[in-house]
């Protein structure tokens, strides 16, 4: 098969069940036949066989429901008659007969597909497996230029784009893969609430939620309330703004982490503690169970649980010293630690309380009220921590928290062996783009900036906002020059991507310093290190990446 010939090939095989076996079967057999005569004209076997299917199509298409299929068919049995029976086509009138036919092909698979959706959504779309590591966005609109430029800077924050000119080809699409958004116009050529209708219909046969936003010329109160009514989840007027689009296409697909609480629970019964450990886990919870009471300090500095599920009774100390020992250290002062215990007495529970505990659960505890309860409080323990250890215009960890996290990432490096990169980054003559543009166009960059970061680095990468336009990304496992490396692809990235302002577009861009533990294991001397890189880029002409030397 030819490599343009990829995308029907996908689509036959969706339909090929559905389709109680003739459609697709048949279009597949013109298909190979249509090839094998194109290799070679003489093939009278390939011909005969590809008149037969036609024949067929023409003449048994109306009685599945297809008339205008079948009689395209015939249109295309008529021409093929005569060199059924010796006459010749020149290159030239062979090329454009089959370049017809294809065209064909996908028409009446699209004429199928569209009459037979329901089937085809319900079935598609539920054999279709969640990824989560690809974000899919689905265009639709045939203005080239809107749909290019929009794609290629969707492109720089990771998003893979499909462009989807014609509406009635939208179905099939979604069918075949199933993308995480549509993106589409909302006053299409093929009727003004065309575009809507079809997200309803489709939505309807899913019955999947397709976060759909919609992109129009017109800004009009009556196309604003059209577009909600149709379940659009935003609504943006061209020449779109793509750091806003992108935004919203962020918040609606929903990259934020999942709430795995990170649950540390400590029991000497390994049974027990086991047991329970499962049920958390079941629940989505990041687990870790601890037996020796010893290992408790390392624990807490490698796992950063956000909740402490202890045990009162355990031979070598009881749960209350354990919760004093955790108080006792400043990290700590605010982490929930609940008891568990079959411990039924009052006072043993009061004395409990007064070591720091939050809640106290006795045993036997129903799996769903365990889970309940903890996802409560360790939330509250997370929100808070996040309005402690965030910055307000990005999200990101702040100054004091990005220091916390480089000592704490620093020691488990030490511990394990492993090693950590450090990078300062800074944002070339930001300056001028608030001086020319305006503080607010400046807070856009950098929340474009920290939004890039956090989507380009892996997960187990800590990104801070140091101050300013300085950012600060620990990279755990990384040597300085693996870091340089990633670093250096976000920062091409980065300078791709067009920031808007009243007056105009721009890029900006950023250079950053790269050290590691090679260089030091003193957290502030590794920042100092990574620094000094950093000014040199600067020095270097910026818009680049400079490794501490070894
Ligand atoms: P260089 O390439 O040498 O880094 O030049 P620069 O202009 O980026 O550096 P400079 O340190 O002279 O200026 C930093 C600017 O960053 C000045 C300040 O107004 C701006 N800035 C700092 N924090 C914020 C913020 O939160 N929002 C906005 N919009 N601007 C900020
Ligand atoms: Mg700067
Ligand atoms: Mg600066």
């Amino acid at each position: 098969m030819s490599s343009d010939n990829s995308g029907l090939q996908a689509k036959l095989q969706v339909l090929e069940n559905l389709f109680r076996e003739r459609l697709p079967s048949k279009i597949q057999e013109m298909e190979v036949a249509l090839e094998r005569f194109l290799i070679n004209p003489q093939d009278q076997e390939a011909l005969t066989s590809l008149h037969r299917a036609l024949h067929t199509m023409a003449g048994s298409a109306g009685t599945f429901g297809f008339s205008e299929i079948g009689v395209d068919a015939r249109e295309f049995e008529k021409k093929l008659k005569p060199i059924l029976t010796g006459e010749t086509w020149t290159k030239k009138e062979r090329n454009a007969y089959a370049k017809e036919l294809r065209a064909y092909f996908e028409d009446a698979i699209l004429c199928a597909a569209n009459k037979i959706i329901p089937t085809l959504l319900e079935e598609s779309v539920e054999n279709q497996k969640e990824d989560a590591s690809s974000r899919l966005v689905y265009m639709v609109d045939d203005d080239n230029e809107t749909t290019q430029s929009i794609k290629v800077q969707l492109e720089h924050f990771g998003y893979e784009v499909v462009l989807i000119t014609q509406l009635k080809s939208l179905a099939v699409a979604i069918a075949t893969r199933r993308p995480d958004i549509v993106v589409m116009e909302f006053g299409s050529p093929d009727g003004k609430m065309a575009g809507a209708d079809e997200i309803a219909r489709i939505k309807l046969h899913a019955r999947l939620h397709i976060p759909t936003i919609f992109v129009s010329h017109a800004s009009s109160f009556e196309n604003r309330l059209q577009a909600v009514r149709a379940g659009g989840d935003g609504y943006f007027t061209k020449p779109v703004d793509i750091v806003a689009l992108t935004e919203r296409i962020d918040a609606v697909v929903g990259r934020e982490e999942p709430k795995s609480y990170r649950i540390l629970v400590i029991d000497d019964d390994v049974v027990t503690s086991e047991y329970y450990g499962a049920v958390l886990r079941n629940a989505g919870m990041s687990v870790r169970t601890l037996h020796d009471p010893a290992r408790m300090l390392n624990t807490l500095t490698d796992f950063r649980p956000e909740l402490i599920l202890l045990d009162v009774y355990m031979p070598l100390c009881s749960g209350v010293e354990l919760s004093k020992m955790i108080r006792q250290d400043n990290s700590y002062l605010d982490i929930p630690i609940v008891f568990l215990s079959s411990e039924n007495d009052m006072a043993k529970q009061l004395e409990a309380v007064k070591a720091g505990a939050d809640d106290f659960i006795t045993k036997p505890i129903e799996a769903q009220f365990l889970v309940s309860s903890l996802a409560t409080r360790a939330e509250r323990y997370r929100s808070l921590r996040a309005l402690i250890m965030r910055d307000g215009l990005t999200g990101l960890y702040n100054h004091t928290a990005i220091k916390e996290e480089l000592a704490a990432e620093i020691s488990i490096a030490g511990r394990n062996q492993t090693s950590l990169a450090l990078a300062v980054l800074d944002l070339d003559f930001f300056k001028n783009v608030n001086d020319t543009y305006g503080h607010p166009v400046g807070d856009q960059v950098l929340r474009t900036l920290s939004r890039l970061l956090k989507q380009r680095l892996r997960r187990s990468d800590i990104v801070g906002r140091y101050g300013g336009e300085e950012f600060v990304i620990i990279f755990p496992g990384t040597t300085a020059k693996v870091a340089g490396k990633v670093l250096d692809q976000i920062r091409v990235a980065f300078n791709k991507i067009e920031q808007h302002a009243e007056q105009g577009e721009f890029s900006v861009s950023f250079s950053a310093g790269v050290a590691d533990l090679e260089q030091t294991i003193d957290a502030d001397e590794l920042f100092d290190i990574a620094d000094s890189a950093l000014y040199r880029a600067k020095q270097g002409g910026r818009n680049r990446i400079a490794l501490a030397s070894p």
